[in-house]
């Protein structure tokens, strides 16, 4: 491994203009962290990771690089592009094990964070830093969001999470786990107890239907539940998943490793037009998901799921549209069925603060700063964008953190 990291680190041409920055959603100042690894200086390279990006030690691990930095570099041109997520992590790791802080939250300065993931733990940190006095509610029992209920542990190990919920108490963070926001305490109950911002990052946890026949039976799950416990479901050998995205390649290979022989998933379009990371489908390919293209489900039944053929033409209008062939297709058997196209928010929230608009998707509208339409209420992340990546949330979560600090400071001169 630490060949590998100082083969990568020597190999970096320390570009004049480097592209791997450019491709960086979170702006990591790549070309300065290699140059510090150069000069063996690597807890400043830790440390300008960590002040640029605090979940750093999991972008490193999880990020689809080659979309980011590696996409971006020189050397891709070649196929051959530096791997800085091997030395990210490596160096982030290495930092974060002997962080610590000595902070004192001031009382007056009191922000609510709903939402424990990327975009939440971003908040945390950046604000606790500052002497802001932070209590994150959880509806988990847990922090780390998809980091810890959605991504399986064989890509994130969840000791990473417990790094991280140690580094929150030791700066004075309180967390509310088992607490969902919304039912029972609201945001007016957040205010009228004194805090001056709150920040929402609940993400997208409600699965979007098949609105298919059979979608209720027994041995159907959605992705995102399946994902946050596999041990409790009893999924039998031969399991069918309906979806081409990164959270149906993770419920595969879940499935793989925990008692199912066989487990192929079925896609709509094409293996080019697939939404996930085309490393994510490698690994699920080596690890024997099987995969069948251009299938569309039509109704689940007990013992197995019903699919047409589909196939792309080009409408009245010469757009591009998938059409479903009729009288054609097949019925798959199968013991149970994972359905994974995708997640749309939870309402909890908004429910009870109706001030706080929503487009048509339900997602929390902002501004571009992370203002919502509710004064002292800011938000970011899936919440807000639809499902997308955890360094984005982080970007996200970075600016709303700067709107906050200088809301609280104007409003209330502190
Ligand atoms: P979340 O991570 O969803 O966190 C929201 C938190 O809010 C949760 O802890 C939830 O319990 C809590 N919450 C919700 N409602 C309430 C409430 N009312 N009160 C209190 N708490 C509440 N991205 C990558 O970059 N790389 C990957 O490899 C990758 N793989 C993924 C695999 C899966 C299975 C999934 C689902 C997503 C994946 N993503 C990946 C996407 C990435 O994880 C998300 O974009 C990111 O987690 C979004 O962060 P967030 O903070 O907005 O929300």
């Amino acid at each position: 491994m630490l060949s590998n990291i100082t083969n990568e680190n020597n190999r970096c041409l320390q570009c004049k203009n480097p592209f791997c920055e450019d491709g960086c959603p979170v702006d990591t100042p790549i070309k300065e962290v290699i140059g510090l690894l150069k000069e063996n200086k690597i807890k400043q390279a830790g440390e300008m990771l960590f002040e640029n990006n605090p979940l750093s030690v999991i972008t490193g691990l999880i990020c689809p690089h080659e979309d980011f930095c590696e996409g971006h570099c020189i050397l891709n041109r070649k196929g051959n592009p530096i791997q800085f997520g091997s030395i990210e992590h490596y160096v982030s790791n290495y930092y974060l094990k002997n962080l610590s802080f000595d902070i004192k939250a001031d009382p007056n300065k009191k922000v609510g964070i709903i939402g424990s993931g990327p975009a939440g733990l971003t908040m945390a940190i950046i604000l606790a830093k500052k002497g802001y006095d932070i209590t994150i509610f959880e509806a988990h029992e847990k922090i780390g969001g998809v980091l810890r209920h959605g991504i399986p542990e064989f890509r994130l190990p969840n000791d990473i999470l417990d790094r991280y919920h140690e580094l929150l108490i030791n700066m004075g963070v309180k967390i509310r786990p088992n607490t969902v926001v919304g039912p029972v305490l609201s945001i007016d109950d957040l205010f009228r107890d004194g805090y001056k911002s709150i920040f929402v990052a609940t993400g997208t946890w409600k699965p979007r239907k098949l609105n298919i026949k059979g979608e209720s039976l027994g041995n159907v799950y959605y992705a995102i539940d399946y994902l946050r416990s596999p041990l409790t479901h009893n999924l039998g050998e031969k399991v069918c998943i309906i979806g081409g995205g990164n959270v149906a390649l993770d419920s595969a290979r879940t499935a793989l490793r925990n008692g199912a022989k066989d487990v192929k998933i079925f896609y709509r379009r094409s293996e080019e037009e697939m939404p996930s990371s085309e490393n994510e489908i490698k690994y699920a390919k080596f690890d024997g998901v099987k995969f069948e293209f251009n299938k569309t489900p039509k109704e689940i039944k007990d013992n197995c799921v019903y699919f047409a053929d589909t196939e792309n033409i080009l409408n009245e209008d010469g757009k591009p549209e998938l059409k479903t062939i009729e009288d054609s297709g097949y019925c798959y058997e199968a013991d149970s069925t994972i359905v994974s196209i995708s997640q749309g928010p939870k309402t909890n929230i908004v429910d009870s603060a109706k001030d706080i608009k929503l487009n048509r998707l339900g997602l929390v509208i902002i501004d571009s700063t992370g203002k919502t339409t509710r004064e002292g209420v800011f938000a970011s992340g899936d919440v807000v964008t639809g499902a997308k990546t955890v360094v984005e949330a982080v970007a996200a979560a970075k600016l709303a953190a700067k709107t906050i600090e200088d809301y609280i400071e104007e409003k209330y001169n502190l």
